[in-house]
């Protein structure tokens, strides 16, 4: 589905908008601690430590036990050929790049192949962008942008971001005024990704801007 082929009307009255989702804490796998004796939650230090043997690369993602701060070392490069590392990564690792590094500890792929328990937190920050602005608008079109993996469901999103509760929610989808591109009937209980986009028909709520004014443009 494409919204832009919808009733031109309708089009241009809606006001677009992006919203940019980040999570505020990266994920923690659960670990053994050899300092707690148990399976512990541990959370990055955000430092790589990088060894070199000749031509061959180690590089580890430092992580702490959240309870005692023990170190446990995520193996980012395992005895690698230098020949076959990009050259992008090794400059990132050895200069400790902060972008490399955020991006790596919300690498969920990678923390499932070291542990079977990954807190996710739902604290976000959203950096809301105007797209397109129209006058008298009736319908909210919303494109999300999340650059790093977040587990917020979309409709628990939406109604924080909103201020309308998720029953409310429901309701809309369920009578097609609120939409999502791609479309499926699970949508507002799936996780919110990037690139998904929502258009809400508000032409009914009286209120409307102060519902769904922005905040933060
Ligand atoms: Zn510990």
């Amino acid at each position: 589905m494409d919204f832009r082929t919808e009733d031109q009307d309708g089009m241009c009255k809606a006001l677009r908008v992006r919203w940019t989702i980040t999570p505020r804490t990266a994920p923690q796998p659960w670990i053994r601690c050899s300092g707690c004796g148990s399976l512990r939650a541990f959370r990055s230090s955000n430092k790589i430590r990088l060894n070199a043997n000749g031509r061959k690369f180690d590089a580890w993602l430092i992580y702490k036990c959240v309870t005692c701060d023990k170190t446990w070392n995520r193996p980012i490069l395992d005895r690698q050929n230098v020949r076959d590392i990009d050259p992008a990564v090794l400059e990132a690792l050895q200069s400790n790049d902060p972008d490399w590094i955020r991006a790596e500890t919300f690498n969920l792929e990678a923390l499932r192949q070291k542990s079977r328990r990954i807190d996710e937190f739902a604290e976000l920050d959203v950096h809301k962008q105007l797209l397109r602005d129209a006058p008298d608008w009736t319908h909210l079109e919303i494109e999300l942008s999340v650059p790093f993996p977040t587990s917020t469901r979309l409709d628990r999103l939406l109604a924080s971001e909103l201020h309308v509760s998720r029953t409310q929610l429901n309701r809309l989808h369920e009578n097609g005024l609120l939409r999502t591109n791609p479309d499926r009937a699970d949508s507002l209980r799936r996780r919110s990704r990037s690139g998904m986009q929502i258009m809400i028909d508000v032409s009914a709520v009286a209120d409307r801007d102060r519902l769904w004014k922005l905040r933060s443009c």
